[in-house]
């Protein structure tokens, strides 16, 4: 038996129900491509493939790798499913796939944000994410108490979120130390048309939010002028005194634009 190395951040589903749940929340069709990051010991892996996904599974652990191609060597044979002995986060995602894809996954926590992000913002984007989180972090993707933050700007910039369901700790083992939800984005698309965009709307959403406590147009005043704040700010019908938090994604688009 394997130890669960904390590390990679190790939390195995035991629960079938939530298995299912999370294929089901992917709508899954037959012969679709779909991106597993962190197959562990395969539970998720079996269920996306018997749901008739071809599936490429990318682990990190050297440990895991014998034993997912000894449990999966017919679906390996096949060709319904590609194991890549790799780190999520050393990979250039423009030569994970040139199809059309899904990423489903109960991905390792402490790689959440690079791993929204750079699906997000790959080239070739993802339909749809489904996600296994920590559920403070899905509370904040869809900003569940209507406060928006850089992390529910940059996903709502591309995608829409939604949460699923709720996953207590206990459906995992070893049992973490918080509980989970499933995320789903769907209508991924991209809103910028170019790279130069893209980022100048990153520059003035991590501006905006720079300093906490201070009102949005003077944390603004690192990337736009004050001239230009304040006619935005016109335009747009803003309160001058509004806090990052209390803006939508639709006036950051235009504030950066
Ligand atoms: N999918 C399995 C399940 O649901 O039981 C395992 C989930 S576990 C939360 C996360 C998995 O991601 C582990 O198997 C871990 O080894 C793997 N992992 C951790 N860091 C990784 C990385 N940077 N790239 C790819 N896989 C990684």
């Amino acid at each position: 038996m394997l130890f669960a190395k904390k590390s990679l951040g190790q939390n195995f589903l035991i629960s079938p129900r939530i298995v299912g749940a999370i294929v089901n929340a992917g709508n899954v069709v037959p012969g679709e491509r779909v991106i597993e990051i962190g197959p562990g010991k395969g539970v998720l892996t079996k269920a996306l493939l018997e749901a008739g996904a071809h599936v490429k599974a990318i682990e990190k652990d050297d440990r895991l790798i014998p034993v997912l191609a000894e449990t999966f060597k017919e679906d390996i044979a096949k060709g319904a499913l590609e194991l890549v002995h790799d780190d999520i986060m050393e990979m250039d995602l423009n030569e994970v796939t040139n199809s059309a894809y899904k990423v489903i996954a109960n991905i390792p926590y402490y790689v959440t944000g690079g791993i929204i992000r750079d699906f997000l913002s790959a080239q070739n984007k993802p339909s749809l994410m489904v996600l296994m989180v920590q559920k403070e972090v899905a509370a904040r993707i869809v900003a569940r108490d209507g406060k928006e933050s850089v992390l529910s700007l940059s996903v709502k910039a591309y995608a829409r979120p939604e949460i699923s369901m709720s996953v207590s700790r206990g459906n995992f083992f070893p049992i973490p130390n918080v509980d989970s939800a499933v995320i789903k984005l769907s209508d991924i698309r991209d809103p910028f048309g170019d790279r130069a965009a893209e980022e100048r709307f990153f520059d003035v959403v991590k501006a905006g939010f720079g300093q906490k406590r201070k009102r949005l147009a003077k944390n603004l005043d690192a990337v736009l002028s004050k001239e230009e704040v304040a006619r935005k700010f016109a335009e747009l019908r803003l309160d001058e005194n509004i806090r990052a938090e209390d803006v939508p994604l639709d006036a950051w688009i235009e504030l950066a634009r």
